[in-house]
């Protein structure tokens, strides 16, 4: 942070302010503390007749990788609202929330993500701008090899291994870019 969003000084400082336990761009013109919290990410995990839809992802990080259908919630929205205009976003499939699945943590990129179980209305999924490619897999065929983050990973794992599950899974994943070099 170079200037300060409240007044526009370039005087900020990265101080403890009084009374807190962390580090904050502090502005000594107009005494504003700025709090940076993390994000959120919603997504899905949408089903249709026992078979998930992934995308293949049309950006980097993962280019042409197997994701889940994820993104920043925006301001006024709920996960589960977001993680359904995600849905639709990236393959223009439509269902609806079952419960929250998995929510995990990328500490690293201040990210935490929550990824809801869906239910598809119909198996209609099309590429768009976000997913060059949209399939539907087996629970028992999915491409692990070519699956994007190894958060997406646990997630499958889990929805696989506890198929009766109504717990929400977590985890925290550290991510490393040479773990996925060619
Ligand atoms: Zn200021």
């Amino acid at each position: 942070m170079k200037f300060c969003s409240n007044c526009g000084s370039d005087r900020l400082q990265f101080i403890i302010p009084e009374g807190d336990h962390k580090e904050r761009f502090v502005c000594p013109d107009c005494n504003t503390i700025h709090y940076q919290n993390p994000r959120v990410i919603a997504g899905c995990i949408p089903m249709y007749n026992g078979k998930v839809l992934l995308g293949k992802r049309a950006i980097e990080p993962r280019y042409g990788f197997w994701n889940l259908p994820a993104g920043f919630l925006e301001c006024g929205e709920t996960p589960e609202e977001g993680a359904l205009r995600e849905l639709y976003e990236e393959t223009h499939a439509k269902g609806k929330i079952v419960r929250l699945h998995t929510i995990f943590s990328l500490p690293q990129f201040n990210q935490v993500y929550m990824l809801y179980l869906v239910d598809l209305e119909s198996d209609y999924a099309t590429p768009t701008s976000e997913s060059t490619e949209v399939a539907f897999y087996d629970l028992d065929n999915i491409p692990w090899e070519d699956i994007a983050f190894e958060s997406t990973t646990f997630t499958l794992e889990k929805l696989i291994e506890f198929p009766e599950a109504t717990e929400t899974f977590s985890g925290k994943f550290i991510w490393k870019e040479e773990r996925f070099k060619h």
